[in-house]
């Protein structure tokens, strides 16, 4: 789903895929954390009924570390984009592309910040399912609308973290 990108400074990226109840991720790390994060398959069949986990708190605080320079360079508008979008913009949330270019400290970058969408390595950790059009509108998705549709839906059914 995400380009390869160049690992420089990694001397081993490992990857594995993982199920989960909506469907198969595929995780690539080295030794720091994590490089890329993707769908593999997904089943929009799945029950939102489903009992959640409720003792461990999904908190961006307790989610694996990100290896920042195996998936993007230092002090550029991409990092700042992403790792705007990741601290601030909590589960249950949704941001427009505008804000975040705004956040992000470009606010007439909002183009750019779709790129920065469009490529980003780690889905669902660095949540760009949460961004969305001004007017609304859900935007586009890499793994496709209908997945981020149903990630926005479950996540403001829940209306917090789980
Ligand atoms: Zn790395």
């Amino acid at each position: 789903m995400s380009k390869k990108l160049s690992q420089p400074n990694c001397k081993s990226a490992d990857s594995l895929k993982i199920s989960i109840p909506i469907g198969i991720l595929k995780v690539s790390s080295c030794e720091e954390g994590i490089h890329s994060l993707s769908f593999e398959k997904f089943q929009i069949s799945f029950s939102k009924e489903v009992q959640t986990p409720t003792e461990k708190k999904f908190r961006p605080d307790s989610l694996p570390k990100i290896c920042w320079k195996g998936i993007c360079k230092p002090n550029t508008f991409s990092e700042r984009v992403l790792k705007t979008l990741l601290n601030q913009v909590h589960f249950g949330q949704t941001i427009s592309y505008k804000n975040l270019a705004s956040l992000s400290g470009n606010e007439r970058s909002q183009r750019a910040v779709g790129t920065v969408m469009r490529r980003n390595p780690i889905c669902l950790l660095i949540p760009c399912h949460r961004v969305i059009n001004s007017n609304n509108k859900i935007g586009n998705y890499t793994g496709g609308v209908e997945i981020k549709k149903w990630l926005l839906d479950f996540e403001s059914e829940k209306g917090e973290y789980f």
